[in-house]
């Protein structure tokens, strides 16, 4: 546990917090992420939204060590500031509503993740503890990660790597259950959840194999087992039931979840970057049912744009099942859609200046 502290004044200290370690000493390797971190210049990067009062710290990087007394151990680290009215954790973003309704919204998640991790693997440096509260989310759709001291570092140059921390339940790849996190089990994780916000929530190792009475994501995710390539064969949780399948991704994503969930060659996340702008700019509405649906994939809030009947679900609450042609929908009311990131002709870097906090 650490305490964490807003640093008031003088006035260029408004940007950080002070995180102190009570009950534990600080990771010796603290020093030498925080030399890495500003010689790859991890924390030179930060997304602009209107103007320079919306820029934030897209990695919020430790800083400096901070010292009780001159000469004495250090007692935590300054780390720069991530607005926590802002910015929500990602658990609490799945368990709203928005990512359930707002397809626009949740896809501009996943572009925004993407691109943060992509910027963090690419200057050599693993995530490792990955999670819903170490990872934040802001109304539009902007990413940021917190908690950057347990970050591992790969060298180029044949060192032995500094190990990441070690992840948390619901967000340990397979791979890694008795080891340090690595970018491929970064990349499986990441997977994850990015497949979780254009899925409208619904986590890809989520749900019930059929006959079984309960397991945890993290059971299925250790044991390889995702509802994506057994739709027939898992319960989901409602609102996800009746017509959610890998066939409500279109197809690039559904061959990038194929490949990071099932083949030791995980996509990168430039990979998914490049694949969820794409798909962010091709969302469009159901022509049945007025919901927001990726076009060149079938609709998950109907049977439209699908071949075979909607999955069975448990006895005590089937739904209806009405054919597809003449499915009853209570007054489509489309949430309008939120505007999807603008990436304009320079890729997410036109977006994007380089800041020093
Ligand atoms: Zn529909």
């Amino acid at each position: 546990m650490a305490s964490v502290f807003a640093v008031v004044d003088p006035p260029i200290a408004r940007s950080l917090v002070l995180k102190l370690f009570n009950e534990r000493p600080i990771d010796p390797n603290v020093e030498e992420i925080i030399r890495l971190i500003d010689e790859r210049g991890l924390d030179e990067v930060a997304p602009v939204g209107a103007d320079d009062e919306h820029a934030f710290p897209l990695v919020a990087t430790p800083k400096c060590l901070v010292f009780a007394e001159a000469g004495e151990e250090p007692i935590g680290i300054a780390v720069l500031r991530v607005d926590s009215d802002r910015f929500r954790p990602l658990n609490v973003v799945l368990n709203g509503t928005r990512v359930k309704r707002d397809l626009s919204y949740g896809t501009s998640i996943a572009v925004y993740l993407a691109d943060l991790v992509n910027e963090i693997h690419s200057r050599g440096f693993v995530i490792g503890d990955i999670s819903g509260t170490n990872l934040l989310a802001d109304d539009s759709g902007f990413v940021t990660v917190v908690d950057v001291d347990s970050f591992g570092v790969e060298f180029d140059d044949g060192r032995s790597p500094i190990s990441a921390g070690f992840a948390t339940s619901n967000y340990i790849a397979p791979d890694i259950l008795d080891g340090h996190a690595t970018i491929a089990s970064d990349r499986f994780v990441i997977a994850c959840l990015i497949l979780q916000f254009l899925l409208h929530g619904m986590h890809p190792f989520g749900g019930v194999r059929r006959g079984v009475l309960q397991s945890s994501i993290q059971e299925n995710m250790s044991n390889n087992d995702s509802w994506l390539f057994a739709r027939d064969e898992f319960v989901l949780p409602k609102p996800f039931h009746a017509y959610m399948s890998m066939e409500s991704l279109p197809p690039t994503l559904r061959r990038l979840a194929r490949a990071a969930l099932r083949s030791p060659e995980r996509p990168s996340a430039e990979e998914w970057l490049e694949a969820t702008v794409a798909a962010a700019d091709r969302i469009g509405f159901c022509e049945h049912c007025g919901q927001q649906k990726f076009e060149e994939a079938a609709c998950s809030a109907c049977s439209s744009g699908r071949d075979i009947p909607p999955f069975q679900v448990n006895p005590e609450d089937a739904p209806p099942t009405p054919p597809a042609a003449t499915v009853p929908v209570a007054t489509p009311t489309p949430s309008p859609p939120t505007t999807p990131p603008d990436v304009g002709s320079g890729g997410l870097w036109g977006l994007r200046k380089k800041r020093r906090a």
